[in-house]
């Protein structure tokens, strides 16, 4: 089959524009793979979680809504007892209904794309056979950052200074630093490797994080402006009872988010924040009408993250109350006055988009940096942050009370 330039442009920089819709595919491994010099993420690894394919041929509709049989037994279910819709369920399926036809219509174009969809399974696999991450014990940050233990655990970190030529050997610096409630910046040239608890984490060029709970985030507020933050990107605990059910990490009262220093944080030039939003119709209320106008962000944009398998399949039925297979991004602007409308040196965002991926992990989401590049305001590059983050970034500063989840050297190999 002929390769086009957008699956040129996938392997090359992890984007795959799609032809005829507001819609592109993203390849996580390709993009979190920029921010590393001596190492690289495993494919295998990243994708462990199971979206293989449906095993089921047929046409784009068919492909959208796989037929498994414990769905079928659902959904027969359901037609057995229609019930009414109260108010909020009724707002929820509104919401949905100005989704679908951008949905449908990101998701047919990907399904065009043959030559994407054979390549595929192969992205998803790489060249290594699958590591078996989910056995290993991992250190549990989130439990150890809480004990009593916490100021006094630190992180032997290890930065690889340019090479003696005479002698072949790397000058290595060792440093031990707290671990918890204390900004640790890695090397701005080349990848650092952190030891702690017997466990090895591997640092990004130019990353730097913070792990601490909610309590201590306001030590992420820069003294001085020009350290603010041109890209914020949000991915809160919300209370939710799947995560409660899968206990895979402490929720947060969503009134506390009120709390976040979001302004101290965005850039006095103009910031972008990003913030991702679970498909509960009382949170969407919650967050249009306090949350957003708290943190100064007006009329914000929603993006879609369109989950899919690797044979292209949607994750799930579309149309399926409780387990929609996409999850929504609020974007909007902090800072942006007049002066920046009249002399952009941005695009501003217009109108919704789709974003589609394989998923990795329970609850991970893929990086936005570079999709989002041309709506960034601030000079280039841009100086980003996560909050509630689980991995690092170049360029990026990462908070969360389990920053350095992924970090895990089970995740990578050597270059
Ligand atoms: N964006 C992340 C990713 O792509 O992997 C997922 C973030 S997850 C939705 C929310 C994170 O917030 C979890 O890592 C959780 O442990 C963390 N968290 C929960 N309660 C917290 C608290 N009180 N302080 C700091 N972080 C907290």
């Amino acid at each position: 089959m002929e390769v086009s330039d957008e699956l040129r442009s996938l392997e090359a920089t992890g984007i795959y524009r799609l032809a005829d819709s507001r819609a592109a595919f993203l390849d996580p491994v390709r993009l979190l793979n920029e921010s590393y010099r001596r190492f690289r993420l495993v494919p295998s690894a990243y994708y462990s979680r199971s979206f293989g394919p449906s095993h089921q041929g047929g046409d784009a509709e068919s492909e959208r809504t796989v037929p498994s049989p414990n769905r079928e037994k659902r959904k027969r279910k359901r037609q057995k007892k229609p019930r009414e819709l109260n108010a909020v369920e009724r707002l929820a399926d509104a919401r949905h209904q100005e989704a679908r036809p951008l949905l449908i219509s990101a998701h047919d174009s990907l399904l065009k794309a043959k030559d994407l969809l054979e390549f595929l399974p192969e992205m998803i696999k790489g060249e290594e056979c699958l590591l078996d991450v989910e056995t290993k014990l991992e250190n549990n940050f989130v439990e150890l950052g809480s004990s009593w233990r916490a100021p006094f655990y630190e992180m032997t970190v290890c930065f690889q200074k340019a090479q003696n030529n005479e002698d072949g050997f790397c000058n290595v610096q060792r440093r031990s630093i707290p671990l918890f409630n204390r900004i640790i910046n890695g090397d701005e040239n080349d990848d650092a490797e952190g030891e702690f608890q017997s466990r090895r984490y591997i640092l990004p060029k130019g990353s730097c994080f913070l792990m601490t709970d909610f309590r201590h985030v306001r030590d992420l507020i820069p003294d001085n402006s020009k350290q603010e933050y041109n890209l914020i990107v949000i991915d809160p605990p919300w209370e939710n009872g799947c995560v409660r059910q899968k206990e895979a990490y402490p929720t947060l009262p969503n009134r506390y988010l009120l709390y976040l220093p979001v302004q101290e944080l965005a850039h006095p030039a103009g910031a972008l924040l990003v913030l991702w939003i679970t498909n509960r119709e009382k949170l969407w209320k919650f967050v249009e009408d306090e949350l957003l106008p708290s943190w100064g962000v007006k009329d914000p944009t929603v993006f879609y993250w369109l989950k899919v398998k690797s044979d292209g399949s949607l994750i799930g039925d579309l149309d399926l109350f409780h387990h929609r297979p996409y999850e929504c991004l609020l974007l909007g602007y902090i800072n942006v006055n007049k002066e920046a409308e009249l002399k952009p040196k941005f695009k501003f965002l217009e109108g919704s988009q789709v974003i589609m991926s394989v998923p990795g992990a329970h609850s991970r989401k893929p990086p936005l940096q570079k999709i989002l590049s041309e709506y960034i305001p601030g000079t280039k590059p841009p100086r980003c942050i996560e909050l509630f983050a689980r991995d690092l970034g170049s360029g990026w500063t990462s908070w969360g009370n389990e920053a350095l989840h992924f970090q895990d050297s089970m995740y990578f190999s050597e270059k």
